[in-house]
């Protein structure tokens, strides 16, 4: 029986890579988005076009009524859950807190504080040995702006991502004893569209450059390690913060 997992926002950039990846290595996927259909589906046939499994759902992280349809979804389709990628986020155009107004900060932290922590309780809830599930792995998608800051650019989406670290500590304690590991990987600079999206397409390879290894990351380099979180080759890493981000 394979093992099955959810991606929250799998339709694009390291989601898309750890759905691909998570699907080469014979898991089943529920394939989250919020509003892209059309790259969720070319995700999908992707997967099914190299014979494995996968699904399209869409929901929004903010809303737990999503959140939960989310893991009804994939359960349905495939079974119960073994492993959680609690990967969707966003980031807003750069900017000094001082310039920030409250509509903005409230969709950054909505999006990548209470959509991972709805998500992480879900999976909590389903996966947890205590409560019929039987146990798995949760891979948190930080970033590495949890310890640089962000300044002049976007210290909300940071303090968000530090949110994220700290929910990778506390829950690992929590569900450690209850069959489910926790971990983090915290990705540098990395090669998506999330940078059009602050207004910076060029961000990556600007950046990424002056990183040590000189170049920007992939989303597949950023999956490598959240696929090998998910499995049983880290079978005794948990509470983990894995930098994915070049040596900077
Ligand atoms: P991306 O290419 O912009 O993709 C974002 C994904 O999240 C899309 O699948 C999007 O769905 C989904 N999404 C956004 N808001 C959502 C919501 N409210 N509900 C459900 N899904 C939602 O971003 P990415 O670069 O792959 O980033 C993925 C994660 O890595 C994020 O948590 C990001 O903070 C983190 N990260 C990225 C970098 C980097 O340099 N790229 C660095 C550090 C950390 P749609 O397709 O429907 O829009």
């Amino acid at each position: 029986m394979s093992k099955v997992v959810l991606i929250t926002g799998g339709s694009r950039g390291i989601g898309r890579a750890a759905a691909l990846l998570c699907a080469a290595r014979g898991w089943s996927v529920g394939v989250n988005y919020a509003t892209n259909r059309n790259a969720a589906d070319e995700t999908v046939a992707r997967v099914e076009a190299a014979g494995g499994r996968a699904i399209a759902i869409q929901g929004d992280v903010c809303e737990e009524a999503d959140v939960i349809a989310l893991f009804d979804a994939t359960t349905r389709a495939f079974g119960q859950i073994d492993g959680f990628v609690n990967n969707a986020g966003i980031v807003a155009p750069g900017s000094a807190l001082a310039d920030m107004d409250v509509a903005r900060m409230k969709r950054v932290f909505d999006t990548n504080v209470l959509g991972a922590y709805l998500g992480a309780r879900e999976a909590a809830r389903r996966m947890s040995t205590k409560r019929g599930g039987r146990g798995g792995s949760i891979v948190n998608v930080s970033s590495a702006a949890a310890r640089l800051g962000s300044p002049n650019e976007y210290v909300d989406y940071a303090g968000s991502k530090g949110a994220v670290d700290t929910l990778t500590i506390g829950l690992a304690k929590e569900l450690g004893p209850e069959g489910v590991r926790v971990n983090a990987v915290r990705p540098g600079l990395i090669d998506t569209e999330i940078h059009a999206s602050g207004g910076k397409p060029d961000r990556a390879a600007q950046l990424g450059a002056l990183a040590p290894l000189g170049r920007p990351g992939t989303a597949d380099e950023v999956a490598q390690s959240i696929v090998w979180l998910l499995s049983d080759a880290s079978a005794y890493v948990s509470g983990a913060l894995l930098d994915v981000a070049g040596g900077r």
